[in-house]
């Protein structure tokens, strides 16, 4: 469980570091904050931690979904917490995660912001970044690739997702109050689970 700790802590640190970047990118097609609201959640998180001791991965990205939905506000939050409660409930008991289990992580993360957010696929949200993941996570995974090779797909895959949102028009949350005007900026919160799917590639490199 050490591992699994400290890849929650470079989460957080990594949120933590983004706050301004990624507020600046939802200042131009949001409301300014989703970076505040990120940071708060994960500054949250990280107060946790020690005093939570977390028996299984489980335990730990439970804890880290009832405090995002508790502390971030916004549309983030429930979208995130819900995501890592879905996670938490697909790895129960385990405390260690092999290629397959982040599979179905990932996937029932995206069903967690799906149920919660009413969102599909090119709306401009952070489903642009997690579906492609997926879909790179699985493709390399049905080749019997290691968790590692998995990963770097799907950060991968999440970076371009992250440009697509570029050229399409916001339909789901503040962005899509601008209709045509949200094209040409990307979407934060498409940045943020990038920003996370890379964290943990970069995690499980070490
Ligand atoms: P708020 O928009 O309430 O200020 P944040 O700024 O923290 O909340 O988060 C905004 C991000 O949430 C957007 O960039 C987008 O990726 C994501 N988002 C908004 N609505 C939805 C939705 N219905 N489904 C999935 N993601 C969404
Ligand atoms: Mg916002
Ligand atoms: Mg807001």
């Amino acid at each position: 469980m050490a591992n699994v700790i400290a890849a929650i802590e470079a989460l957080a640190d990594a949120v933590i570091a983004n706050k301004e970047r990624l507020t600046e990118l939802d200042a131009v097609i949001g409301d300014a904050d989703h970076g505040i609201n990120m940071a708060r959640g994960f500054e949250a998180v990280r107060g946790k931690l020690a005093a939570a001791n977390p028996a299984d991965i489980g335990g730990a990205l439970k804890m880290i979904g009832m405090t995002l939905i508790s502390t971030v506000g916004g549309a983030s939050g429930p979208l995130y917490g819900t995501a890592f409660m879905r996670a938490a409930a697909a790895v129960q008991g385990k405390t260690t995660i092999d290629a397959e289990t982040a599979a179905t992580m990932l996937n029932a993360v995206i069903g967690g912001v799906k149920d919660r957010g009413k969102a599909v696929r090119g709306e401009k949200t952070m489903l642009d970044a997690l579906e492609p993941a997926y879909e790179a996570f699985v493709e390399q995974l049905n080749q019997g690739q290691s968790l590692l090779v998995c990963l770097e797909a799907a950060t991968a895959a999440a970076e371009q997702g992250v440009e697509y949102t570029k050229t399409i028009i916001a339909t789901k949350g503040r962005a899509s109050y601008l209709g045509e005007r949200s094209i040409g900026h990307q979407d934060a919160g498409a940045t943020s689970s990038y920003l996370m799917l890379s964290v943990l590639t970069d995690f499980a490199r070490q």
